[in-house]
């Protein structure tokens, strides 16, 4: 089998008008970007008003191994295969962050034969939405620096600065430095942090927003600090949001590309899933629906976080209603949820699959809590056997869920043709009765509580002191009825990573919470959380080249 990088370079891509033109696009609709990415006017978006939704599909997974189960790649299989079949399919997908390709992550733009292309592009600087986040981000970072310098007329406590800077890079030597070193015109001395740019506020700010007005009431209310009386100071009192919006303006339009089958993808903003919703934008989704018959958008990490996320705070903020869900399983985290050890999942062991199993069970339990129907599939591996497969469908249809083997990975669309029927059969047959996990009004802890025994299986939460007071305040300052954002592991229902399967009598600790106020979410932090990653011994950097012409190599 050839590497992702190989298939995707040997592939035919058609010029992005041309992917557009099938879905009623002109080329005066288009802000062209080279000749295979696109940005769509701001008069095509408003024009689009009108038209009517096409169904709207969720891919998530169970709770994965380390190298990830599929999400992206049978989401693009899926769309392939829908084209196939003559359903108009359009994709919303997350931009991949450029960071992790030089540590060990890999791409984000699927793979095998179901992949979205130019991924070098997709990969490293794309349309430049990143960039412009990364200069907003940093802009207010200034802004902010300068107002101490310039007389601090706020008031601002130095020791309370939330904003920080940041960059697309795995850089660990910036997560904790020092800054204003120097003399008096160099600024105030204080401690400062890096993060990368994907655990942003900025960047779930642009992946929540409506439009540039909804963009900038949302960063005019973002908390870059609180003051010596301990009163929050927001990016609106700094007078940072026209400038910022101003660096924005392109970003917040959603760009076009193409998969290796032609199928139209909407990629854009790309916000982490444990301090952030983990969810491609807002734009890009409903853009998604006015263009097709089904629209595919993938929420990150497993159902746990990233579904629960895209209910509960996407959905709810954007009055989006999931019409499916596709829950992708492998055979290896299947075995990996039995305790399996990494380095053993290529091999048949149906008595891990079946200890395994209850993974699954669980999330097909959590996702019917939200009322929409949903959709198994098995994402085949090479290393599968059959009796594996076997286990797992009659597994599923024992439960009177819908079933599919998918092979998008190696065959690309027509791989995904089988689950492509059962999810139109499920579009059409099964009605969705969407609804969130929770109401507004419940406080931050009945939210948090909420989750944590409805999705994770917990018998409870406890709080540490910093926690118990952070919520008590963010409460006090009106956040209350904001939806909370869950930062957990995501190799486990529980907030400990080696509890596999489905766990139980555990409690959920949670750590320290923050609010995202520009967003719209308060984030409940359960364990350390690396907002900043490092490189490991051998990062993939050193494998990654250009030849004379150009052409890169060595991107996974
Ligand atoms: P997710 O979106 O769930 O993180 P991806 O679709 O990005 O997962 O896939 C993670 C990695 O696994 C990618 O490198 C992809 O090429 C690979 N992969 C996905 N499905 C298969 C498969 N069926 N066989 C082999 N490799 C696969
Ligand atoms: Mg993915």
């Amino acid at each position: 089998m050839k590497t992702d990088i190989q298939i995707a370079q040997e592939a035919t891509m058609l010029p992005i008008k041309d992917v557009a033109a099938n879905y009623g696009i002109t080329e005066d609709d288009l802000e062209l970007y080279g000749k295979y990415k696109a940005k769509f006017s701001d008069e095509f978006m408003n024009s689009l008003d009108e038209k009517p939704d096409g169904k709207l599909v969720l891919m998530t997974a169970i709770n994965p191994t380390p190298a990830g189960e599929g999400k992206t790649t049978t989401s693009i299989g899926l769309a392939q295969a829908f084209e196939k079949l003559g359903k108009k399919s359009v994709l919303a997908l997350r931009e991949p962050s450029l960071g992790p390709c030089f540590g060990i992550k890999g791409g984000a733009a699927g793979g095998g034969y179901s992949q979205v292309v130019p991924m070098e592009d997709l990969n490293l600087h794309f349309t430049g939405d990143f960039h412009a986040i990364t200069s907003a981000n940093n802009l207010l970072a200034a802004l902010l620096d300068n107002h101490i310098q310039q007389g601090n007329e706020l008031r601002i406590d130095t020791r309370q600065v939330i904003w920080k800077r940041c960059m697309d890079m795995n850089d660990r030597a910036l997560r904790n430095i020092v800054i204003g070193l120097g003399r008096k015109v160099d600024g105030y001395v204080r401690e400062d942090h890096f993060v990368i740019t994907v655990a942003t506020e900025i960047m779930a700010i642009l992946c929540l927003a409506e439009d540039i007005k909804d963009l900038k009431a949302r960063l005019a209310k973002i908390i870059v600090a609180y003051d010596v009386d301990g009163n929050p100071v927001t990016a609106g009192q700094l007078n940072a949001v026209g400038s910022m919006a101003a660096l924005l303006k392109d970003a917040i339009k959603p760009n076009m590309v193409q998969t290796l089958e032609h199928t139209g993808a909407i990629v854009h903003g790309g916000p982490f899933a444990n301090i952030a919703h983990g969810c491609n934008s807002v734009r890009a989704t409903k853009i998604a629906l006015k263009l097709s018959d089904i629209a595919i958008t993938e929420a990150g990490f497993g159902a746990d976080l990233g579904a629960e996320k895209f209910m509960d705070i996407k959905c709810r903020m954007a009055g989006l209603k999931p019409d499916a869900v596709v829950l992708v399983a492998t055979v290896r985290a299947l075995k990996y949820n039995g305790g399996v050890p990494k380095t053993e999942l290529v091999a048949e062991n149906l008595d891990a699959l079946k200890k395994g199993i209850c993974n699954l069970e669980k999330h097909i339990e959590n996702l019917q809590k939200f009322g929409v129907p949903i959709v198994v599939t098995l994402n085949a591996f090479e290393t599968d056997t059959e009796k594996e497969h076997e286990f797992i469908r009659q597994f599923c249809e024992e439960r009177g869920c819908e079933f599919a083997l998918s092979e998008v990975w190696a065959k690309g669309g027509e791989g995904g043709i089988d689950l492509a029927k059962k999810v139109l059969k499920t579009l059409e047959e099964k009605e969705s009765n969407f609804k969130v996990l929770y109401p507004d009004n419940l406080s931050l802890k009945e939210k948090v509580e909420t989750i944590a025994k409805e999705i994770y299986g917990a018998d409870g939460v406890t709080y540490e002191p910093a926690a118990e007071k952070m919520l008590a305040k963010l409460t006090d300052l009106g956040f209350g009825d904001l939806p909370v954002c869950m930062a957990k592991t995501q190799y486990s229902l529980s907030d400990d990573q080696t509890k596999l399967g489905r766990p139980e009598g555990f409690d959920i600790h949670v750590r320290d919470a923050f609010v995202n106020a520009g967003a719209g979410f308060v984030v409940i932090l359960t364990g350390a959380v690396m907002t900043m990653p490092g490189l490991p011994k051998k990062p993939a950097a050193f494998g990654i080249d250009v030849d004379d012409n150009g052409k890169i190599t060595g991107l996974f």
